[in-house]
């Protein structure tokens, strides 16, 4: 067993313990298919146990009144988080396989930093406003609108952004006075008991304020979703899980905020740098061996440039040969597991079968460091149209499907003839035709000509089937929040 962290443990009511059966399930690392630890298998008694104590914190202390010490609190918990970002970015290479160069980004540096964003946004927050004197039906009443939290939040979470995931959620939620139980997916779950241990061993946070229960079967999400103790389920995940748990939170009504899958549309208009676009849509699919939701995997060019625009990405994947996550130039590691990696090559088959070709990858690579592990080539899928399946859903891998336009408006209606509504990007050399475009389409984000929205003061989710919501930003805080107004007879 390697030494990348303490061992794994859950946070149930203040405690740091393993699963009360003693159950644990092993924690692989995709690149070398090495048992790296074990995690706690949290029993339905676990799971039980940690809404107790969420519910019994939210009920019974004084957490959601007192902002100045959740700001305190989570102040801490930052600075816990970057004084073990050494450790926390190997820890997330070896159990997601994301490549280094990304830890220094969203895989790590940028949610820590959006943690702190969201603790002085708490910390300066308005939660009261005077909504001013009125006279309704001819009664003279003072306004207060007051903004509160919701209660106890299940914070249910996914693999490939395993900390920009847990952060993104536990941040706003906490710092806007819920208690949380986070349940992290079964393939990270040591960055996520990492979190756990910062937190209880360098904050003051209260018991039961945040608990934390991983679990190798989807059992315990599913429990927090229908419990009538849980006030609200903040996800992450596929579409199709998605769908499930917000049918099982209709039984209690509670909130349901979901963060979903996508299929983005990456626009070059006739007017473009063709090399410039096509060049960074094609790098961008191979980031993370594609598994991020908001990747344009869809690269939709002017018929007339087809051929060329193929030529570029192909070239550009053909130079991201997938590789050890830990190599500081890695930008295309493994894929999380062989499930996944069975998923993507049943859909190169599809691609095929559909009528398509490959321009570059359709199968696994066979250097040296691909003998063990889940790898697949970066893939450039050729020769289908925008009906295809391989172009409408997601395959989560390093798969890029080119599309002809005949023209802006046909460009538009392609972006947008899609189940999924998360991103997108527009490229031209005239940035009022691309804003243009960027209006008519129907997603949660937009680049223009290589614009970065990703950033923790900028709203992000989806329109559509990806997604109900939106996380980080004030509006991300603000999904945390009800709304109460208060009227006194004037
Ligand atoms: P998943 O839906 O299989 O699992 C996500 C989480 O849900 C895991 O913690 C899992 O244990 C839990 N879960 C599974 N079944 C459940 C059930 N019936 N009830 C309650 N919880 C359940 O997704 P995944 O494979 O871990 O992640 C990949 C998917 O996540 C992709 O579709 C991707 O697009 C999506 N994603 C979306 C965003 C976004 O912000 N829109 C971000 C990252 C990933």
């Amino acid at each position: 067993m390697s030494e990348l962290a303490p061992p794994a443990a859950l946070l149930v009511d203040g405690e740091l313990r393993g699963a009360s059966g003693g159950a644990t399930f092993p924690i692989v690392n995709p690149a070398t298919e090495e048992v790296i630890g074990s995690a706690p298998d949290a029993s339905a008694g676990d799971t039980d146990a940690a809404i107790a104590a969420a519910r019994r914190a939210f009920d019974t202390s004084s957490w959601a009144e007192d902002v100045e010490f959740r700001v305190h609190c989570l102040r801490q918990l930052h600075q816990a988080l970057v004084d073990a970002g050494p450790a926390m970015r190997a820890l997330t290479t070896a159990e997601a396989g994301a490549p280094a160069m990304f830890t220094a980004g969203p895989q790590y540096d940028v949610p820590v930093e959006t943690l702190a964003w969201t603790t002085e946004l708490a910390a300066g927050y308005e939660w009261e406003h005077d909504l001013g004197l009125a006279s309704p039906m001819g009664i003279a009443t003072a306004r207060t609108v007051r903004r509160e939290p919701i209660g106890v939040v299940a914070a249910i979470t996914p693999w490939n952004f395993p900390n920009q995931i847990n952060l993104a959620k536990i941040g706003p939620a906490l710092a806007a006075g819920n208690t949380v139980v986070l349940k992290p997916a079964p393939d990270t779950p040591w960055v996520a008991a990492e979190l756990g241990r910062l937190a209880t061993e360098y904050t003051d946070l209260p018991a039961g304020v945040l608990n934390i229960v991983t679990a190798q079967s989807h059992e315990a999400g599913a429990v927090l979703s229908s419990d009538p103790r849980v006030d609200m389920v903040s996800f992450t995940g596929s579409t199709a899980t998605g769908r499930t748990i917000m049918a099982a939170a209709a039984s209690t009504l509670k909130k349901t905020f979901l963060e979903l899958g996508g299929k983005s549309a990456s626009i070059v208009l006739d007017d473009a740098d063709l090399g410039g676009a096509v060049g960074l849509t094609a790098f961008s699919v191979c980031v993370h061996a594609g598994q991020g939701c908001a990747l344009t995997t869809r690269l939709v060019v002017p018929r007339a440039s087809y051929d060329e625009a193929v030529e570029i990405a192909a070239a550009t994947m053909a130079g991201l040969r997938p590789g050890d996550p830990r190599d500081p130039g890695t930008v295309c590691g493994p894929l999380i597991n062989a499930t996944q990696r069975d998923r993507v090559e049943g859909y190169l088959r599809l691609a095929r079968e559909e009528g398509g070709s490959f321009a570059v990858g359709g199968g696994r690579p066979d250097g040296a460091v691909h003998a063990r592990g889940f790898w697949i080539e970066p893939t450039v899928v050729v020769g289908l149209d925008n009906k295809a399946r391989t172009a409408r859903e997601e395959i989560f891998g390093p798969v890029l499907v080119v599309i002809a336009h005949d023209g802006e408006d046909d460009a538009v209606r392609i972006a947008n003839d899609s189940p999924y509504g998360l991103s997108g990007s527009v490229s031209s050399s005239d940035e009022a035709r691309a804003m243009h475009v960027a209006r008519r389409i129907r997603t949660g984000t937009l680049s223009v000509n290589g614009g970065v929205w990703f950033s923790g003061d900028a709203p992000f989710g989806g329109y559509k089937q990806s997604g109900i919501g939106r996380e980080m930003g004030v509006a991300g805080f603000e999904e945390y929040l009800e709304t109460k107004v208060i009227a006194r007879g004037a």
